[in-house]
């Protein structure tokens, strides 16, 4: 089967190539998935270019990519569960939990100290078929789930994640970085009628595509707002000014320390953030830390991965009730060969949602 391996060490296109390889056996309690579509997260762009938060978790040769859906292909001896059917259509959570760890046995497996990533620890969801566990497959219905959405439900999941723990209808709602996830989170908030939702970005690529979003669904309920070192404060005193002292919610999404103080910034008295964007850098600075967040007396909810499987649930239920991502996909590709192509796309913030179809998109090239 084709493949994209981090081969090694190098950086960016040198350290990655498209190969042959065999196509691999499900062992006890495992499956092998057909790969019928695959996306690129950031985390894969981290590997891509070898950077050091991916280092203690990837040996090359690796196959990465943990976003997939596609077609269950061979169920391994005792699988454990008897719903899986050979030729279902299935995605899977890769996350891999122990179990059996104190955040396992409390209900609490997305902070499994143990987790390992598919993609990451063992091979990925970029080829032609993947192994996983088989307690990790999560069956879906073709007529709810389009390839091309099951193809990243992974990152749909951590905008699910976000704002799980809230009622929306009604809501305030701020998303700070409208990158992909960001992205989904707006999509969701407004399919669960938030009553106004602020989309915040520093960059003009990001604002042209919040305010076609916005264009296209005719909501009037929401705002698209344009920040930065010179419009902070004036974000920031519309937004206290138009809510009556702040949001409801805040999804922070893009991991800039900035919009990390922004987000405390415009977070009402009593309200709460989501944090999910990851900093470049260890220390992020919270410039008015008694202000913003102690005497607002805000809850800080740190986002990582999906709870498992409660997120999964109302992550189908959304799709279930007309949740439509589908537009967040910018690029597609037949097969792996131009994953270069794609990487770079989105690696230049070009591409929002990047999908390949190892097998073609409908099942008719080799792979
Ligand atoms: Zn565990």
């Amino acid at each position: 089967m084709r493949a994209v391996v981090k081969i090694d060490e190098r950086e960016g296109r040198a350290g990655t190539e498209v190969r042959e390889v065999a196509v691999p056996e499900p062992g006890e309690g495992e499956v092998r998935m057909k790969v019928r579509a695959t996306a690129i997260c950031g985390s894969d762009r981290h590997i891509y270019h070898w950077d050091p938060t991916v280092r203690d978790m990837v040996v090359p040769p690796r196959i990465y990519g943990h976003e997939f859906c596609g077609e269950i292909d061979a169920v391994g001896r005792a699988p454990g569960r008897d719903d899986l059917r050979e030729g279902a259509f299935a995605s899977a959570e890769m996350h891999v939990t122990c179990g059996v760890c104190r955040q396992c046995r409390t209900g609490q497996g997305h902070v499994c100290r143990n987790t390992r990533i598919i993609g990451f620890h063992s091979d990925g969801a970029f080829a032609g078929y993947v192994i996983v566990p088989a307690r990790n497959v999560v069956p879906l219905d073709p007529a709810v789930v389009p390839l091309e959405v099951g193809a990243f439900l992974d990152a749909l999941g951590n905008a699910v994640h976000t704002v799980q723990d809230h009622e929306l209808a009604g809501m305030t709602v701020a998303i700070t970085g409208y990158g992909p996830i960001g992205a989904m989170a707006a999509a969701i908030a407004q399919h669960e009628r938030a009553a106004r939702i602020y989309v915040i970005d520093v960059s003009d690529r990001a604002i042209a595509r919040a305010e076609k979003w916005r264009e296209i669904k005719r909501a009037d309920n929401v705002v698209v707002l344009r920040t930065g070192a010179e419009a902070a404060a004036a974000v920031e005193e519309r937004i206290l000014d138009e809510t009556e002292g702040g949001v409801d919610l805040v999804l922070e999404m893009s991991g800039a320390e900035s919009a990390v103080n922004q987000a405390l910034g415009i977070a009402r008295m009593g309200g709460a953030v989501s944090l999910l964007g990851i900093p470049t850098r260890e220390a992020v600075t919270i410039h008015h830390f008694a202000r913003d967040l102690i005497f607002k007396g805000l809850s800080l909810h740190a986002i990582i991965g999906r709870r498992i499987f409660s997120t999964w649930d109302r992550m189908l239920e959304l799709l279930a009730d007309g949740l439509d991502v589908r537009p967040l996909v910018s690029h597609e590709y037949e097969g792996l060969g131009k994953f270069i192509e794609g990487m770079e796309a989105f690696d230049a913030h070009e591409a929002m949602k990047v999908v390949f179809y190892p097998h073609g998109k409908n099942g008719n090239v080799e792979a």
